[in-house]
């Protein structure tokens, strides 16, 4: 991200997702491109979870934003490449763990690492004796996890 729409991108690096409140769209990676065309920013996002409700949302944060600096602007999405939780920046998997859900394994050509696979982190005591509870926690996103290590219940951001 760079060119002359820097005003456009630090109000909008700091908007937060509405289910992960603690989440910027910067941590998340969601905002792929701002560019001007005639007069107009066009802002491309990158949908998170198909389906999620939050994107219409983020949508409307993005449009209200900028009309307070008088700045026109569209949004548009891009599906290609697909966002994936790849693009949640490190910054972003600490506060996760930090707020107690354990971050998406990051993969390798779109494939888990096989260190990583399958295994989930604690983020109370950072076992990996975990096991998944069901498949659905508190948001689509997130699974419902427990630690047989501390016993623990946690959500798991989901890796896409
Ligand atoms: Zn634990």
């Amino acid at each position: 991200m760079k060119q002359n729409n820097d005003k456009a991108w630090n109000a909008l690096r700091e908007l937060t997702d509405p289910e992960l409140p603690f989440l910027t769209l910067e941590d998340l990676g969601v905002i792929r491109s701002i560019k001007i065309k005639n007069k107009n920013h066009v802002i491309t996002i990158s949908p998170t979870y198909i389906g999620c409700p939050a994107i219409s949302v983020i949508e409307s944060k993005i449009k209200n934003r900028l009309k307070k600096l008088g700045i026109h602007a569209r949004v548009e999405k891009s599906f290609s490449p697909p966002w994936t939780t790849d693009w949640i920046s490190s910054k972003g998997r600490k506060k996760l763990e930090e707020f107690g859900i354990a971050p998406p394994q990051l993969k390798k050509n779109g494939y888990l690492q096989v260190a990583s696979a399958n295994k989930v982190k604690c983020p109370q005591c950072s076992s990996f004796s975990t096991e998944k509870v069901s498949e659905f926690g508190s948001t689509a996103c997130k699974s419902l996890y427990r630690c047989l290590q501390c016993k623990e219940p946690f959500d798991h951001f989901k890796c896409i």
